[in-house]
């Protein structure tokens, strides 16, 4: 690629409503431009990183055995009806009806559609285990769409299902997705770390999540450094980790809404008492929508009397507000340091927003366990105890883990889930296939998404610096950018260059050429601030002496290479 040639539009300034490093970054170095909140438009360079993730991610795919295929985007309402979700799923869900006022939804994920065809193709335990995936747009009208492509709308997403004969083989589909993912998020040169986690909304009951390690990610992972422990307690709709930041806390504001129906605290019910990291468990229910729709609690915390406020919230409903003083009606004393591990900055005010039923359980158990029914509302009674309540109620950066060790606690980005399914879609929609007896028998399945978009923001968000992005080479917009200084004054230069140029990608290395002869200096922050990982200049001084500089976009240093000896060098 010739930068003459391509679309290149780097601002100085990114918009004020970018409040993370990788929405303000890909918006400056022209990779995305929005087009409405949470939608964006990928723009060439934007494109090239999200295809090079795709990329690899069928790859992989493939060589675990799933099979691609392409599911629509529009999906009819009686599937969704089947399965339940249709009245489940709460506002995310983008609903549409045709001309002839027919129910639709624009999918947020795929389990009724596939499913349906399961139960259409699949007869007989001949043809199992099967997985079938795609990578195709996603749409999930996110409530606080502010992220960029951390947290968009519309999004791209891989989704996965596997269907199996029984659990033993269920289980074994799910082990070689787990693999895949390792495979997947190493090959795309990322530091992740693969976490035990919530179901959330798609149901199941045994899930893990790829977190990327990111100061800036929205979920706090506790893990164990000497051993495979490691959990995410979730916090991902709890702006209590992004209080410190005005925008954030303003948007609050304007979702208050003051006529929301009264709540009912019943904490003390769930008998869990305060940790340090579960800061307060208040789970409010709505007496007019029953327990099938909760909320969580709202809180002040203060770091210089250690004290925690939780106010019932008369006017905590669909939208969040902060509690005035003359709301809180109860307060907890803490340790001196309590508040200090979950970031809350001293007086900050937390809102903790609300939770479909599946959601409870990540706040609460940390998981969805089967067994948990909210139908007529007794919650401190045969609540199950998996063995992530004790460590949410006890965990704490530097605590022992009662398996050895200590735990300490990170943040992380979501970039992939896995989840065990069992037979929840299946038997909703009556997917069955012959057994060997001749008998029919419930298929059981899993699930595994990978965030294709967000992937490329994670990755920004854990390898950037002051000047711009720093790819890592396997999803760079660009590997090499050759920065020839005044190529329209010197043919060294100029043929230099096109020599290079043409020698790289005859090794099929993605290549640009900046060949737009503008000053070093723009050339330069252009190429840091897109963060191609490595920039060789090619000058008249350096030629003489038959040398060119190479820069890797992580080092201090510019190597000086040997002009013959360039080629290799890079490969
Ligand atoms: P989150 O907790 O961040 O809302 P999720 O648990 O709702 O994500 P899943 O249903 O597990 O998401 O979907 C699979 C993957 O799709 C996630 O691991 C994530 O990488 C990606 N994803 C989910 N929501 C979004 C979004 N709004 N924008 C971009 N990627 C997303
Ligand atoms: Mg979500
Ligand atoms: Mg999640
Ligand atoms: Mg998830």
């Amino acid at each position: 690629m010739r930068a003459s040639q391509y679309h290149l539009n780097t601002l100085k300034e990114a918009p004020a409503e970018a409040e993370v490093v990788s929405h303000q970054l890909m918006t400056r170095a022209g990779m995305i431009r929005k087009i409405a909140g949470g939608v964006y438009t990928y723009m060439p360079m934007g494109l090239k990183v999200l295809r090079k993730i795709e990329a690899i991610v069928r790859e992989e795919m493939n060589r675990a055995g799933a099979i691609e295929l392409l599911m629509p985007v529009i999906q009819p309402a009686e599937l969704w009806q089947e399965s339940g979700r249709w009245e489940q799923y709460g506002p995310e869900l983008l609903r549409i009806k045709d001309r002839h006022q027919r129910d639709f939804v624009v999918q947020p994920t795929s389990e009724e559609v596939i499913t349906d065809i399961a139960r259409n193709e699949i007869h007989s335990w001949r043809q199992l285990p099967v997985n079938f995936y795609h990578i195709q747009t996603k749409f999930r009208d996110e409530r606080r769409p502010r992220f960029g492509l951390m947290r968009g709308r519309e999004f791209t997403m891989k989704d996965a299902y596997s269907f199996d004969r029984d659990e033993t083989a269920a289980q074994a589909s799910y082990d070689a997705m787990y693999a895949a993912y390792q495979r997947i998020f190493t090959r795309l040169g990322l530091t992740f770390r693969a976490v035990a986690a919530d179901t959330g909304s798609i149901g199941g009951s045994r899930s893990h999540e790829f977190q990327v390690i990111a100061d800036t990610g929205e979920d706090l992972i506790v893990y164990n450094p000497d051993s495979e422990y490691a959990a995410n307690i979730e916090l991902a709709d709890a702006p209590c980790l992004l209080a410190e930041r005005e925008p954030a806390r303003e948007a609050l504001e304007k979702r208050a809404t003051p006529d929301a129906p009264k709540c009912e605290i019943v904490a003390e019910q769930l008998g869990l008492p305060l940790s340090r990291t579960v800061k307060a468990v208040v789970l409010a229910t709505d007496p007019a929508e029953g327990p099938a729709r909760l909320w969580l609690l709202l809180i002040r915390g203060d770091h210089e009397t250690n004290e925690i406020k939780v106010g019932k919230l008369p006017g905590f409903g669909d939208g969040y507000r902060l509690a005035t003083e003359a709301e809180i009606d109860s307060v907890f004393h803490c340790a001196p340091g309590y508040l200090g591990p979950v970031g809350l900055p001293p007086k900050a005010i937390t809102v903790i927003a609300d939770r479909t039923v599946a959601h409870m359980g990540d706040f609460v158990c940390g998981a969805n366990e089967a067994g948990y029914h909210l139908s007529g509302v007794n919650w401190g009674r045969d609540l199950p105890e998996p063995d992530l309540v004790a460590d949410l109620r006890n965990v704490v950066a530097g605590d022992p883990d009662p398996r050895g060790g200590t735990l300490a606690i990170q943040r992380g980005i979501e970039v992939g889930h896995v989840f065990f399914l069992g037979d929840k879609y299946s038997r909703a929609l009556n997917a069955t296939f012959l057994e060997t007896d001749g008998k029919p028998a419930v298929l059981q399945m899993g699930c595994y998404g990978i965030g294709v978009s967000r992937i490329s923001a994670a990755a920004i968000e854990q390898n950037h610096d002051d000047r711009g992005m720093i790819w890592p080479r396997a999803i760079a917009p660009f590997e090499v950018v050759l920065c020839p200084i005044g190529i329209g004054k010197s043919d060294a230069v100029r043929e230099a260059a096109e020599s290079l140029y043409l020698a790289l990608q005859a090794q099929g290395v993605d290549v640009i050429l900046d060949d737009r002869d503008t000053r070093p200096g723009i050339m330069f922050a252009d190429w840091e601030l897109i963060g191609a990982p490595l920039r060789v200049t090619l000058g008249d001084r350096g030629l003489k002496e038959g040398i060119v500089e190479i820069q890797a976009r992580r080092d201090d240093q510019a190597q000086r290479i040997a002009q013959a000896d360039a080629l290799a060098y890079i490969l």
